[in-house]
């Protein structure tokens, strides 16, 4: 089973997420957007590891303290090779966002779509969404029938597509092709706010569902 937790963290009220396999405690840590203590505290309940960090896209709210947080676990840090230039661009979003001075974390391993990992008895899968950014991507758990959305898809939304590399037809094609690809009864994590379940946003979603009331996010 997967256990999942989170923190609210950040300016931007993004959710951090931790989810550990409660057979061998081993535990990856999705988005680390800041509070780093107290997002590495959610493993503490169980005794869970941290052994992986998957950063969903390369936004400072998702990624602020990714670096701090791999240096506390020493666990490899995982983003979207396409989003490595706003892991770049970290001072400038920081300025500009209204945050504290953010380092750059090292970046581990960038996964291609598709490209799956163990955690404990879990199985992981990159799900490549571009859209709200170019290396947005998705991180599903088949078995348990939860994914992590980061800012592709949100309750009754989806992520805004005006930043650098945003694109809504690509983010209405990632949405349509891999994510609503999923049994109705997935539950979506998203980045910010309330999650929900892939059969829900798929009949009622008002940019992406079956009877969109609006052609486009604006
Ligand atoms: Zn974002
Ligand atoms: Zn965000």
């Amino acid at each position: 089973m997967l256990v999942v937790r989170h923190a609210v963290v950040g300016p931007f009220a993004a959710n951090a997420w931790l989810a550990a396999c409660d057979r061998t405690g081993e535990a990856v840590v999705v988005d680390p957007g800041g509070d780093v203590a107290r997002v590495l505290a959610l493993a503490d309940p169980g005794g869970y590891r941290v052994v992986r960090i998957f950063c969903t896209h390369g936004h400072i709210d998702h990624v602020a303290g990714a670096a701090e947080t791999r240096r506390k676990t020493g666990a490899p840090l995982a983003l979207h090779a396409a989003d490595l230039p706003w892991l770049e661009a970290l001072p400038r979003q920081a300025e500009m966002f209204g945050f504290d001075p953010v380092e750059v974390p090292v970046v581990d391993a960038s996964p291609v779509d598709g490209e799956t990992f163990r955690l404990g008895a879990c199985e992981a899968k990159v799900l490549h969404t571009p859209g709200h950014s170019l290396g947005s991507a998705c991180l599903l758990f088949p078995e348990e029938k939860i994914v992590f959305t980061g800012d592709t898809l949100f309750a009754g939304s989806v992520g805004r597509t005006d930043l650098p590399g945003g694109d809504f037809d690509a983010l209405f094609q990632s949405i349509q092709t891999k994510l609503f690809a999923l049994p109705d009864e997935v539950r979506f994590l998203p980045g910010h706010g309330p999650g929900g379940t892939i059969g829900e946003e798929r009949a009622s979603n008002p940019f992406v569902g079956q009877n969109p009331r609006r052609g486009r996010f604006v």
